[in-house]
């Protein structure tokens, strides 16, 4: 850690599996330093509530809830999956397949910084870009993600990533996160109540500008969470 960090005083850039930034470098020339935190064990982790900055997509398995999981099965070819990492997609590309599915874990992020490691959200991630060691959130209840087909060099398809998360002493809560374009827009609502009244509350968040064909995959996974907590009560 010490040395990543000297590292990043000198001004070294932070690299990941290189898949965006190789064909940039080839054409523009190499950085005279770059930083991997390939062998840094806490960027490496993988579990039921944590996941490091260097862990290859296809190293996302179910240990970690489904939103995720499916999130990283869904990045670009097998081949991709097998280089790209977890800070390279959430810090570094424009798509960011991982970030809607961060969003609704409600995961918090560790960054190094050459004076140290501290604590960030992820709205201050995608802002100002720091590097990326980890994410940690707690275990949702149920979640889902779902991507809509893209067409080749076409706009950024659809993503809906959603989670019903348990109080901890307080109430249940639904978050939603909708990648639309190349936007990315989440909502939080209560999840005690039916289905068609946490669509309602989160018609009345950032959510409510999207165009209609979103909704039409919004609705059927809140429907399937609301399923699954009262399964849940069921069961107890
Ligand atoms: C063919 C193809 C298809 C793709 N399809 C998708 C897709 O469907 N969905 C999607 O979301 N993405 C897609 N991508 C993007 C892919 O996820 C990125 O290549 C990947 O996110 C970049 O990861 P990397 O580890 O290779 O980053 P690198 O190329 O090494 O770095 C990219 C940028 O991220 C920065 N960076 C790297 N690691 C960190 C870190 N830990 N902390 C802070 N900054 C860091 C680098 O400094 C650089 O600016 C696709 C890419 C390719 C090549």
């Amino acid at each position: 850690m010490s040395e990543a960090r000297e590292c990043l005083a000198e001004g070294a850039v932070p690299i990941g599996g290189a898949t965006l930034v190789w064909a940039t470098w080839q054409r523009d020339g190499f950085p005279e330093r770059a930083v991997s935190l390939r062998e840094l064990p806490e960027a490496n982790v993988v579990g039921r509530e944590t996941v490091g900055g260097a862990v290859v997509l296809h190293r996302i398995d179910e240990r970690v809830p489904d939103v995720l999981r499916l999130a990283a099965a869904t990045v670009g070819t097998g081949a991709v999956r097998r280089t790209a990492t977890v800070g390279g997609n959430i810090v570094g590309s424009t798509l960011r397949c991982l970030l809607p599915a961060a969003l609704v874990l409600d995961a918090r992020a560790t960054v190094l910084e050459p004076g140290g490691v501290r604590e960030a959200d992820l709205a201050e991630v995608v802002a100002k870009r720091p590097v990326l060691l980890s994410l940690r959130w707690r275990t949702p209840v149920a979640s889902a993600y779902r991507k809509l087909p893209g067409e080749p060099g076409g706009a950024p398809p659809l993503v809906v990533a959603s989670a019903l998360h348990a109080g901890h002493g307080t109430p249940r809560r639904v978050r939603v996160a909708v990648r639309d374009g190349y936007e990315v827009l989440s909502g939080i609502a209560p999840g005690d109540a039916d289905a068609d009244e946490i669509l309602d509350a989160l018609r009345g968040t950032a959510l409510g500008d999207l165009p209609a064909d979103a909704w039409d995959v919004v609705r059927p996974q809140v429907a399937a969470l609301t399923e699954s907590r009262d399964g849940d009560r069921r069961d107890r």
